[in-house]
């Protein structure tokens, strides 16, 4: 399926919209209760070093079991909350989860990284980082072992207040991750000009590299320039051997994807992480 942003993305989520709830302030209530239940929970998906397949991190996933309608997807539910201007509250109550969830692993002595995607109305906040180093403090979380997911797009909105969020998160030890790179319309001086850590090539960069040679000289030029630039380089969507054996013979950094591990319940990352140096062919078999 393709990425849908902007425009596309916003057409598909008012079908799923359509085909769910008849009306959109029932899916703000739903929403507001699911948060105050409980139902909205985090899989973590893990994510390894192309060095030797050791898990260096995991990112946090939304997931919201709905009641009557089941399981329904962040990329329906995100941009809800969103416009309904409950994103902060989520996006809050997400970090929390998250950095309640790291300390615990800290606490078994997993140094694991964990990611978290921000929204756009939350890196709008100014607040934004205060209120994150709060929940680090309280659940004594090394902000060292924290990254803050942007989409390329968000990246790309007003660059001053961008650069000064940026700054702030770094300046607090949090790592930065640019999400989604390859989907938007760069401005590649700018987001040169950026502190951030790290580069999340998207899955339909990915897609097709073992069959179209230009795919793999694009991908190739990509990685090439986030390297050169000094980010670390993650592919995500990795799902077949042959994507994998392309992106580690390029040099990329690190691999995240259906093809190592899906989203999982965060009492299973343990397990992932012990198997630390592993055959990406034992994994397929698993
Ligand atoms: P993302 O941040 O780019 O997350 C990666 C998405 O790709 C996840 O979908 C993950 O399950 C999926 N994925 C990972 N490996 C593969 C693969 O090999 N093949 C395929 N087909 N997909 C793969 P998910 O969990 O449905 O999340 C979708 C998007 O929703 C995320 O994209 C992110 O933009 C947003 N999202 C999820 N949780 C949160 C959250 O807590 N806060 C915010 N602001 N956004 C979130
Ligand atoms: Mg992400
Ligand atoms: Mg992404
Ligand atoms: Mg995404």
């Amino acid at each position: 399926e393709a990425k849908r942003t902007g425009r596309g993305r916003m057409v598909a989520v008012s079908a799923a919209l359509r085909a769910q709830w008849r009306d959109r302030r029932d899916v703000e209530g739903d929403l507001r209760r699911a948060m105050e239940c409980n139902e909205i929970t985090l899989a973590y998906q893990p994510r390894f070093s192309t060095t030797d397949l050791s898990c260096v991190a995991v990112e946090a996933l939304a997931r919201w079991t709905h009641p009557e309608r089941g399981s329904i997807s962040p990329e329906v539910f995100v941009p809800i909350a969103e416009q309904a201007g409950l994103m902060p509250l989520l996006g809050a109550a997400v970090f929390e989860k998250a950095i309640k969830q790291c300390s615990i692993w800290q606490r078994q002595g997993l140094s694991l990284s964990v990611s978290v995607n921000v929204s756009p109305a939350e890196f709008a906040d100014t607040n934004l980082v205060p209120r994150l180093l709060t929940i680090l403090k309280k659940y004594r979380v090394d902000p060292n072992l924290v990254e803050i997911e942007i989409t390329e797009t968000m990246a790309m909105g007003d660059f001053e207040s961008t650069q000064e969020q940026m700054i702030a998160l770094r300046s607090a030890g949090l790592k930065i991750a640019i999400d989604d790179f390859g989907t938007g319309y760069s401005n590649l001086s700018q987001l040169s000009r950026l502190p951030y850590t790290s580069m999340k090539l998207d899955r339909s960069l990915i897609l097709d590299i073992t069959s179209r040679d230009s795919s793999l000289d694009i991908f190739r030029a990509v990685t090439g320039m986030a390297k050169a630039l000094g980010h670390v380089t993650i592919a995500e969507g990795i799902e077949t051997q042959e994507q994998y054996d392309a992106l580690a013979e390029i040099g990329c950094d690190e691999v995240q994807g259906f093809l190592f591990a899906k989203p999982m319940h965060p009492d299973a990352i343990p397990a992932v992480v012990a198997r630390s140096r592993f055959d990406v062919a034992d994994l397929k078999k698993a």
